[in-house]
């Protein structure tokens, strides 16, 4: 949001800028409404929060009567939103940069070291410019899954252009099939934002599930103007992410790990008492530091010391829920 502000204040600073003398005498135009939501008929509001919504929630038994199932996910943006936006600066590359170097071969000795599997959703642009991630990835007896993260962590509210974000999908599925041997059945939006055409593509390519919306601490079905979709949200939530502890506006600036674990490890006890879904979103070139891994290896030593914890990926996950779509 703040960029997106930057760009429409540079736009008003450009225009003005460039404005002949002449105008300055005109009118000024009425500034957009602030609040367009208030001039909304009842109809036009259900149409709005409906576009895209939860419908059947997904919560049943978990195989081998396990209490609570645990995805693990990384997105391994690493410096691609920062190459989205054209912003060339090296010491802000270096840091995504970290994320291919040390970051990720961190975390797969780790999950290696505890034989949990995990989801790894790929900017393919980003598979493209470190193609020996997806080896690395790949090299684990684990069976990591790997899914669609956007091309070049493409904002898609911002691209606005029904079009190019259909290419851009096309693309990085088609990338990420090659390089993957396997076509990626998962989809989480780039920085989790839809635009108003995501959900028809996304349905429209056949995914199994999304996980990028959080209407629900369970799987969902989603909805689409309302209809069912029968795509299966994997609901992921900001709390359950390492990067607003670390990364975005804190940068880095919270240095305590043990308050990030206190949080993760207290959601997971709800979920495991309330034999839910528990879910982690997380990012190599945040997480991948050393004190940072090491919190993580805590957390997932500390659930495996639970019995009756389900483990798996995110596809694993959905196609154990996607069945209760169909039941009455
Ligand atoms: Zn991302």
């Amino acid at each position: 949001m703040i960029r997106l502000l930057f760009v429409v204040a540079s736009v008003v600073v450009l225009s003005a800028c460039t404005q002949p003398a002449t105008r300055v005498a005109e009118a000024p135009a009425a500034a957009p409404n602030p609040l367009p939501g208030t001039k909304l008929s009842i109809d036009q509001l259900k149409a709005q929060m409906f576009h895209v919504s939860a419908g059947k929630r997904l919560k049943g038994a978990w195989p081998d009567a396990a209490r609570v199932a645990v995805g693990l996910s990384f997105d391994v943006d690493n410096a691609t939103a920062t190459l989205s936006t054209g912003t060339l600066d090296y010491e802000i590359l270096s840091r995504g940069e970290y994320g291919a170097v040390d970051g990720l071969p961190r975390i797969l000795r780790m999950l290696d070291r505890q034989q949990v599997p995990a989801s790894f959703f790929i900017p393919a642009a980003s598979a493209v410019l470190h193609p020996q991630m997806i080896k690395e990835i790949q090299g684990s007896k684990l069976q990591h899954e790997i899914g669609v993260h956007g091309w070049i962590h493409e904002r898609l509210p911002l691209l606005n252009d029904e079009k190019e974000e259909q290419r851009l999908l096309n693309l990085s599925l088609e990338t990420l099939t090659r390089m993957a041997g396997k076509r990626p059945v998962g989809y989480r939006a780039p920085s989790w934002k839809f635009s108003g055409w995501t959900m028809g593509q996304v349905k429209a390519a056949g995914f199994l599930y999304d996980s990028s919306l959080m209407a629900s601490d369970d799987a969902y079905e989603l909805l689409l103007d309302g209809k069912p979709t029968g795509v299966v949200e994997l609901p992921i939530e900001r709390i359950l992410d390492d990067f607003p502890y670390f990364g975005g506006n804190a940068d880095g600036s919270n240095p305590s790990v043990a308050d990030v674990y206190e949080v993760f490890q207290s959601e997971f006890d709800v979920a495991y008492e309330e034999g839910g879904l528990y879910l982690l979103t997380m990012h190599p070139h945040i997480i991948g530091h050393r004190s940072r891994v090491a919190m993580l290896e805590r957390l997932v030593q500390y659930m495996k010391r639970k019995p009756g914890v389900w483990f798996a990926t995110h596809e694993q996950i959905a196609n154990h829920v996607k069945p209760l779509i169909a039941q009455n």
